[in-house]
């Protein structure tokens, strides 16, 4: 295959896996479990400081896309038997996902219930008296039918992935922190990888989990992906009474505004389409009124919520074009492998990556078809996943 290595059995090949949140981890404890001899290299001083750290930790089977959908189930079941496989509690709990659907576009999520269900997902379409009596914080005006994942929850991503690289060192993997890649240079073995410090390590695969920086970790190595960090500002209040808890990680489809309880606070948050790419971390203050505007209308209870602004933060998403991951080796660099671009989703869809990416290093079969995942396909100018994601938050 055109831009693959050589299929190799796992003992003896040297992975360096770039990146220390919840996708290197997940690829370097199934590699190590595989066999290999790995070493991750992160930047920071500690894992799960990037995106995995900021995440708002949810994981849902609703889905436009039916490769999302199997990620996702995958990863509720990995999930629900992590303390038995890693020794930790992954902290998985299934509260629930309630997309607010509006009157107009009940039809699309009607499909998208027959899409989820069809590929190993649990959905209920609730009429708005039955959501009404679930949840009487929401306002239902206008609301078609509410779109209810029993099966969806949260968990926690710092348990995670502190979890996978605990067992993943405890296997013989090599963890460097403060180690940031610098350059990645094909050698006659694979690849020579130079970090701020010390020595340049040979690997016979480097595989690219930089997250929101996945594009410029790339670019050193000469390829191209188009994985862009998008900020997103998280939202945290002070303890709200009234609430039925835990409330499901709630979407007012209409303004694209979300809210969940954490405890018994609530964050919430909205995407701003407007924003340009880029790294600023500070949360974006300007955005809250106009989030709190169309907020309201829907959770009305937020009225005489409080907000605790020290509690605030922000983070990136690492979006791509279509919205679907690049999972896979690069078109043209043979032994470098692309796991990233997971557009808001990598906390939920990274047990099935690490999974992924293990079988292709291995050179067997993937347990998932990636093709609609294919890195190569924005370089091909198709969009082999048909239209991509879609169910965006
Ligand atoms: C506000 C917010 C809410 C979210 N909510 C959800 C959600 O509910 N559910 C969900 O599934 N996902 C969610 N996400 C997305 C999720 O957080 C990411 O998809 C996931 O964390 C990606 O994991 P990662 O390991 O690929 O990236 P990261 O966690 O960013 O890890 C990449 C690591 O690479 C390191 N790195 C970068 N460059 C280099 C270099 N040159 N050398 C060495 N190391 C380098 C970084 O320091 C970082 O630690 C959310 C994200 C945000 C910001």
């Amino acid at each position: 295959m055109r831009g693959s290595i050589r299929a190799m059995t796992l003992p003896g090949t040297h992975v360096i896996v770039v990146g220390a949140g919840i996708v290197g981890a997940a690829v370097a404890w199934s590699l190590t479990r595989a066999g290999a001899r790995v070493t991750v290299l992160e930047r920071a001083a500690a894992a799960a400081t990037g995106a995995t750290g900021r995440s708002a930790a949810g994981l849902r089977h609703q889905f436009s896309a039916p490769q999302n959908v199997r990620f996702s189930a995958y990863g509720a079941r990995r999930y629900a038997r992590f303390e038995a496989e890693v020794g930790v509690d992954a902290g998985f709990r299934r509260v629930g996902y309630a997309f607010v659907v509006p009157d107009a576009a009940v039809e699309g999520w009607r499909r998208q219930a027959a899409t989820v269900r069809a590929h190993g997902g649990r959905v209920d379409l609730l009429a708005p008296q039955e959501a009404a009596v679930r949840w009487p914080w929401l306002d239902l005006s206008g609301v078609g039918l509410v779109s209810y994942g029993p099966d969806d929850g949260v968990l926690d991503p710092h348990a995670v992935t502190l979890g996978w690289l605990g067992a993943a060192r405890a296997g013989g993997a090599v963890v460097r922190f403060e180690a940031e890649v610098t350059d990645l240079a094909p050698s006659a073995v694979g690849w020579r990888v130079h970090t701020a410090h010390g020595a340049p390590l040979t690997g016979d695969v480097v595989v690219n989990a930089a997250g929101p920086q996945a594009g410029r970790v790339a670019a050193l190595a000469g390829a191209s992906v188009p994985v862009v960090p998008s900020r997103r500002s998280v939202y945290v209040t002070t303890a709200v009474s009234g609430l039925t808890l835990p409330t499901p990680l709630t979407v007012d489809v209409a303004s694209g505004v979300w809210l969940r309880s954490e405890g018994e606070r609530v964050i919430f948050g909205r995407s701003n389409p407007a924003e340009p790419p880029g790294e600023n971390e500070r949360v974006d203050w300007d955005w809250l009124e106009p989030t709190l505007e169309l907020a309201l209308p829907r959770f009305p209870f937020l009225a005489r919520a409080e907000l605790d602004r020290r509690a605030c933060w922000a983070g990136h998403y690492e979006v791509t074009p279509d919205h679907l991951p690049l999972i896979g080796w690069d078109p043209a660099l043979p032994g470098l492998l692309h796991a990233a671009g997971f557009s808001g989703h990598g906390v939920q869809h990274a047990p099935a990556t690490g999974a992924a990416v293990t079988a292709l290093v291995a050179g067997e079969p993937s347990p998932f078809d990636l093709t609609p995942f294919a890195p190569g396909r924005f370089a091909a100018g198709l969009r082999a996943s048909g239209d991509g994601e879609v169910a965006i938050v």
